[in-house]
């Protein structure tokens, strides 16, 4: 039992679902995905049991920009409006710096997306589109011939879903930890066991459970005992206050020859994230030292006094970059969704893209089922594991490729960052193609795998430039070795994507 001082923290409200109920869904964690999963499936009539460890709001460095994709998604699920009064600030393309040059990528046409799909009992009442407030306003984010994303707080984002999943009369809440996914002797999954403040460990009962309990998750393994992520580097952030960005409205991807990458976006009107990535999971012993010499001579002047005051107040916060291919959803009466099914490099802001539009298709895939009928679920589910590469597939091998080509330590990935650098300079399809793909709005993963390698021949071209007439047996070889690289960080990425 968890001592008394839990209970009288927790709304009552939030304690009292009944475990005599058989639900059609529970719902383990309510972060990103896990209330559109809820809301979705309460609107198309099921009884939904939603449990969240800590309903309280979140303090994380995660899921603070979203691509347009992921609002894209969250039109089709009638949720647009979690973004509004929590001073959001809209976001309508990327300034990339590479060694100081900067070029500016402006967001895609919305005329070149296909049309956003309104999912049938989700949509209603204006639901899929933004209303005003002091920082969002429905003319711009409406009427833009372009597309657009957000920065925010990730806790007070999530407190809006939170909201509405609140408001569904066909969703019960409960505070508590999901200590167990309960199965049957034939090995399905009948449920969850849950250790509640004040009430000690309960089992829920439900025809269908789904796992979102996110990045740290516990339960992905009851996909397989190998659904485990890889670590391969971390970030560092900090908020930098009243931060004089350099290009307003914009994300910044601050690249170079002898630094790693470090993003930085507005989150509010006064608050600014700075993600500096660190090539390794292991986090340098001085980090205040590492901020100050490692990171600071290359961020623009502007962002200078902020940065200098953030390290000064030391409060900076680290988290591991994962990366995990999704799996088939093989158990019968169980869904894993969200991060706990598949992660990617945090570089491109992809992660709520692919959440929000999982979450999407699942509603589409399963919602007008009936979830008794496990057998029809399932096959479903398998059917949704397909589907979903399309559009995952692109977000997925695109954060890694680009991960590998701005953090670049080995000679011929450098090469290719100055190509890929260069081969935006040259705008154009040279732009909207590559940031269509970043902003989840062109889910072509052949496409990608096209315009990945017409980079890597462009920066064997500029390579064969650089070297000269001199150089031109040189450039030869290592024509071959950049094109062997280019090919080693992005093929056996897509291939686990679209195969796995
Ligand atoms: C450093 C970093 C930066 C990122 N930045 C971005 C970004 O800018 N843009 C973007 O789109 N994505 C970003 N992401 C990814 C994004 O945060 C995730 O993709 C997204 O949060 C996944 O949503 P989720 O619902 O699967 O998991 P989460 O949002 O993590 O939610 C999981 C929920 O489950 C609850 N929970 C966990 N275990 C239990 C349990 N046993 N019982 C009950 N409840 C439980 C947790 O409390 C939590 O509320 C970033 C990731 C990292 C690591």
């Amino acid at each position: 039992m968890s001592d008394s001082s839990d209970v009288k923290e927790v709304p009552k409200e939030l304690l009292s679902a009944s475990s005599e109920t058989v639900y059609d869904a529970i719902v383990v964690g309510c972060g990103v995905v896990g209330p559109c999963i809820a809301t979705g499936l309460a609107r198309k009539g099921k009884k939904v049991l939603i449990v969240e460890r800590d309903w309280s709001m979140p303090d994380r460095i995660v899921g603070e920009l979203m691509q347009p994709g992921g609002l894209r998604a969250l039109r089709s699920l009638g949720m647009i409006q979690a973004i509004n009064n929590i001073d959001a600030i809209p976001v309508t393309g990327y300034s990339v710096f590479y060694n100081g040059t900067k070029v500016s990528i402006p967001y895609p046409f919305k005329a070149d997306a296909a049309p956003v799909e309104k999912i049938k009992d989700l949509v209603f009442d204006g639901n899929d589109k933004v209303v005003n407030d002091g920082t969002i306003k429905i003319k711009e984010f409406e009427e833009d011939e372009r597309e657009r994303g957000v920065g925010f707080v990730h806790g007070r984002f999530l407190q809006n879903l939170r909201d509405i999943v609140a408001n569904e009369p066909n969703v019960t809440r409960l505070q508590g930890n999901v200590i167990e996914i309960m199965k049957s002797k034939e090995n399905e999954v009948v449920g969850a066991r849950v250790e509640i403040p004040g009430r000690g460990k309960e089992e829920f009962k439900a025809h269908l459970t789904f796992v979102c309990d996110g990045i740290f998750s516990r339960f992905r393994k009851e996909l397989s005992a190998d659904h485990v992520p890889t670590v391969g580097s971390s970030f560092v952030g900090m908020s930098l206050f009243n931060a004089d960005v350099p290009s307003k409205n914009h994300g910044h991807v601050i690249l170079g020859t002898s630094h790693m990458p470090v993003l930085v976006y507005q989150i509010s009107p006064e608050e600014t994230r700075i993600l500096c990535a660190y090539n390794s999971p292991k986090l340098p012993k001085d980090i205040k030292s590492w901020l100050s010499n490692n990171v600071k001579p290359h961020l623009p002047k502007s962002l200078l006094p902020s940065f200098e005051k953030a390290v000064e107040d030391g409060k900076y916060r680290c988290m591991p970059n994962s990366y995990l291919p999704a799996k088939q959803n093989t158990v019968t009466g169980l869904c894993v969704i969200g991060d706990a099914l598949n992660m990617r490099h945090p570089l491109t802001g992809g992660g709520m893209a692919v959440g929000l539009n999982d979450a999407a298709l699942m509603i589409k895939t399963v919602g007008d089922l009936d979830f008794a009928d496990r057998e029809t679920v399932l096959d479903e589910l398998l059917e949704f594991n397909y589907e979903r590469k399309q559009y995952d597939s692109v977000i997925n091998v695109l954060s890694i490729a680009l991960y590998s080509l701005f953090a670049a330590e080995d000679r011929f990935l450098k090469v290719l960052q100055r190509g890929c650098f260069k081969y935006f300079e040259r705008g154009g399809e040279c732009i909207r193609l590559p940031v269509s793909f970043l902003a989840g709005v062109l889910p072509k993963p052949f496409l990608l795998t096209k315009v990945f390698f017409s980079v890597a021949l462009y920066s064997i071209y500029v390579n064969f430039q650089e070297r000269g007439f001199v150089g031109f047996p040189l450039a030869l070889l290592e024509a071959l070795a950049i094109w062997y690289t280019a090919a080693r960080v992005f093929t056996p990425y897509l291939f686990k994507e679209l195969i796995g």
